[in-house]
């Protein structure tokens, strides 16, 4: 906090949007945000800003803000305002009807009939309070939206690492020889890592920047060698890369020899495609045998040649490598798989756990990492990266919690398609997933699925059901909003105070700075309050499960946080709450957090990055790398062996790796996508962001300036294509998959765009002509269940009104 002459006063926090994590500084005149700019000593931004960034504080008074909670008991009424307390009661009572008719299956995921959908945008303490309330009720059924976009890193780190998120961090961008960014815009969808590479490169020319897109992008502009490759054909690619590697020699013999594994997914004797059998180096070499580069080459098409795989290939084994990738290697049928092959390459050459050297997967939201794959907020996995399937670590918690053994329901709910398939509840969806059970009972916070999720007009004709009670807590009215029967007013970004925990496993605090306007209230208040409610209501009900949970409810949500829930719901409830979360619940685990205080994080300019397992380790920003020295065995083993390269590192950790203690190269074998074009739908069909808006456009929507840039979305065709079929920039086109269609204005891709025989459309627009998901197709990776966003098959053609 500071005062500058102009009476300025600013307030340190971080931005409200992407998973870079750029630290701010909000600035205030008479208590009104008026500017925002960047925190010039923070370690991830430097002081500089993207324009989303530097823009939020104009939704602090905007006129759309939802401002008091409202209902309507039919979808089909207008909303009428009501209070606090009638919101809860009500809340309640429909939570208990939806436990009654959906029953409780004591050894599954516990009460079917509730689900809760969270986000990776609100603060760590508000999804750690949401899952711990729905597992003490007595459901696994939390989910969130991480999983439409980071589930399958998450899936790529713990079968190559044993733990997940990434070992190093951004600076190894700033000491790299090469930068190989695939799957990932970076330009548009991480500006300021864009940025970073670039100074990178300008600094030393010697630096190669390698972009592997189907797509010439912004990013692929500054790229030394743009590989351009037919969707889903980058793992033959990856393949053929290891492939280089190994044939050519170029693989660190001894690292891979004393820390590397191998292992194998092979259909009908492996049962999960996460899992895996052990394999010998010599049945790896045989395995990536078929991936000539002239094979891969003809399998991927675009401008790849066996010799560009060579060049690259040759490139990384004997340069320190940063791989950056996000969405177009994750939202795929095979996105585990992509993430592991990429891993491989720095496995193989011992490109990890170096200054300049890193498999760095990027985070789309800005609490995606700290909230919600370290809070515990999806359906498998509880707080500090335990998973629920683990009796162990659930009684590990439940301790902590001080509730009764066997709290947790011992498997996991239902993952994000599956979950609203149970709420649309049709036929097809019962086929689908077989024994699916219906949910009466969702809340949705600070999310819009009802325009993100892909294959979307079933999934909103569920919602639209009356006999699913939908509860909506958001800033501003969304696409989601508009089917709920409950809106709860959230308080904003500086309305509250909480934790973001970014890509590179570092968590940074925002205090509470502007007065959230009506009756805004924080999410944990909501919690706290509601599971008040609840416990009295659960109480009274003859259910003997229901009077068990009503005491453990009370119990773990309502006592611990009573004594400051009414006094101070802005500062001193959340402090509270991530006292118990980094000093009980990430105690001991990888992700430790407990010498990271609400001090130590208001001190630190750039926030401390785990494991930070004491105040002092806390107060010099925690741990920089990860799996290189300390207790564990590989990590004191690999510091030993490269003494220089690992000196005066501090570095401390304790993370579980596989338990062999070896990093896992793994045969993941080239598969395509669930839908390749054919004579009916001839197309690739992919979609992305845009630099400008943030996800659904809820909030870069009412920004003027940001909105009157691009008003909305477009179809990128390709030159070739357009030719072919008559269609200029701004004529309306068509887009018809097996799913749906769009209406969509179209942008001949001169300068940038997508490969011949591909359309490329983004999915910020709120208009339901351009809102691209009732289009694509909801297949998703059998080991993260994230969907396949980016792959699908479609026809395309001029539209002409009738
Ligand atoms: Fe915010 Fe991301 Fe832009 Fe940084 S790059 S200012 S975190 S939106």
């Amino acid at each position: 906090y500071m005062v500058d002459d102009q009476g300025v006063e600013w307030v340190r926090g971080v931005c409200r949007f992407c998973g870079t994590g750029c630290k701010v500084w909000l600035g205030l005149k008479d208590g009104k945000p008026v500017r925002i700019r960047g925190e010039k000593n923070s370690a991830i931004n430097h002081g500089f800003l993207c324009m989303k960034g530097m823009l939020f504080y104009k939704l602090f008074r905007h006129p759309d803000r939802l401002t008091q909670p409202l209902y309507r008991k039919s979808k089909k009424e207008p909303f009428k305002p009501i209070s606090w307390e009638k919101a809860f009661d009500i809340l309640a009572d429909e939570m208990i009807k939806a436990m009654k008719k959906g029953g409780y299956h004591k050894n599954a995921m516990g009460w079917s009939g509730i689900a809760y959908y969270g986000s990776g945008q609100c603060l760590t303490e508000e999804t750690y309070l949401f899952q711990k309330l729905w597992r003490c009720v007595g459901s696994n059924h939390v989910e969130g939206n991480p999983r439409l976009c980071m589930a399958s890193a998450v899936g790529g780190y713990l079968t190559s690492y044993g733990a997940d998120e990434p070992a190093g961090g951004y600076r190894d961008i700033d000491n790299a020889e090469t930068i190989f960014i695939i799957g990932s815009n970076t330009a548009e969808a991480h500006p300021i890592l864009y940025q970073r590479v670039a100074m990178r490169k300008m600094a030393n020319p010697d630096v190669m920047v390698i972009n592997a897109d189907p797509r010439v992008t912004r990013t692929s502009r500054i790229a030394d060698i743009h590989m351009q490759f037919k969707p889903g054909t980058d793992l033959a690619l990856l393949n053929a890369i290891a492939n280089v590697i190994v044939n050519e020699g170029l693989y660190d013999k001894e690292f891979v020899e004393k820390y590397c594994a191998f292992h194998a997914f092979t259909p009908g004797k492996d049962k999960v495609p996460l899992k895996g059998h052990k394999v010998s180096f010599e049945e790896y070499k045989k395995f990536i045998a078929k991936y000539t580069p002239e094979y891969a080459a003809r399998i991927c098409g675009g401008n790849i040649t066996p010799e560009m795989i060579r060049k690259v290939a040759r490139r990384i084994a004997t340069t320190k490598t940063v791989s950056m990738w996000t969405m177009g290697i994750n939202q795929r049928i095979r996105g585990v798989w992509a993430n592991n092959l990429i891993t491989n390459i720095h496995l193989l050459t011992g490109n990890v756990c170096k200054d300049g050297a890193d498999s760095l997967s990027l985070t789309g939201q800005p609490n995606a990492c700290g909230g919600v794959r370290e809070g515990g907020g999806l359906c498998h996995i509880l707080p500090g990266h335990r998973v629920v399937k683990n009796p162990k670590l659930r009684h590990q918690l439940e301790k902590i919690w001080g509730v009764p053994k066997g709290t947790i329901p011992p498997k996991p709910g239902y993952h994000t398609v599956k979950m609203f398939s149970a709420v649309s509840y049709t036929p097809e969806d019962r086929k689908r997933f077989k024994g699916l059970k219906p949910i009466y009972f969702m809340w949705v916070n600070e999310t819009s699925p009802m325009q993100s999720l892909p294959n979307l007009k079933r999934f909103r004709e569920g919602f639209a059901r009356e006999d699913v009670f939908v509860v909506v807590s958001d800033i501003f009215p969304t696409r989601t909003s508009e089917l709920a029967n409950m809106i709860l007013p959230c308080a904003f970004h500086f309305e509250k105070t909480g934790v973001y925990g970014c890509t590179e496993r570092r968590s940074q605090l925002t205090p509470k700075a502007v007065k959230a306007p009506g009756q805004a209230m924080p999410e944990n208040w909501m919690v706290v309050k509601f599971a008040e409610v609840l416990s009295k209501k659960l109480a009274k009900q003859s259910d003997p499960e229901m009077r068990r949970r009503a005491k453990i409810v009370y119990d773990a949500l309502v006592k611990p946080y009573k004594a400051v829930v009414d006094k101070d719901p802005w500062w001193e409830l959340p402090k509270v709450i991530w006292t118990e979360y980094s000093q009980k619940v990430t105690k001991g685990r990888d992700n430790d957090l407990s010498g990271a205080t609400y001090e130590v994080l208001l001190e630190r300019p750039d926030g401390v990055q785990w494991p930070a397992p004491t105040v002092e380790i806390a107060k010099k920003g925690g741990t920089l790398r990860r799996f290189v020295v300390g207790k564990d065995p590989l990590a004191t083993a690999l510091a030993k062996k490269y003494p220089s390269k690992f000196a005066g590192w501090e570095i401390i950790d304790y993370g579980p790796l596989h338990k062999d203690y070896k990093f896992w190269v793994w045969c993941r074998p080239y598969k395509g996508a669930a839908e390749e074009p054919d004579a009916e739908y001839p197309f690739y069909l992919s979609t992305g962001r845009i630099i400008d808006h943030w996800h659904t456009m809820s909030m870069t929507g009412r920004i003027k300036e940001i909105f009157e840039a691009n008003p909305y979305a477009w179809v990128e065709v390709n030159p070739k294509d357009a030719q072919r079929m008559g269609i200029s920039t701004g004529d309306l086109v068509l887009i018809e998959t097996r799913r749906g269609k769009n209406i969509i204005p179209a942008k001949v891709a001169t300068d940038q765009g997508p490969m011949e025989g591909m359309v490329f459309v983004y999915w910020y627009d709120q208009d339901k002509k351009r809102m691209i998901n009732f289009c694509t197709k909801d297949a998703f990776d059998k080991g993260s269940k994230e969907p396949e966003f980016k792959i699908c098959a479609c026809r395309i053609s001029k539209y002409a009104p009738a």
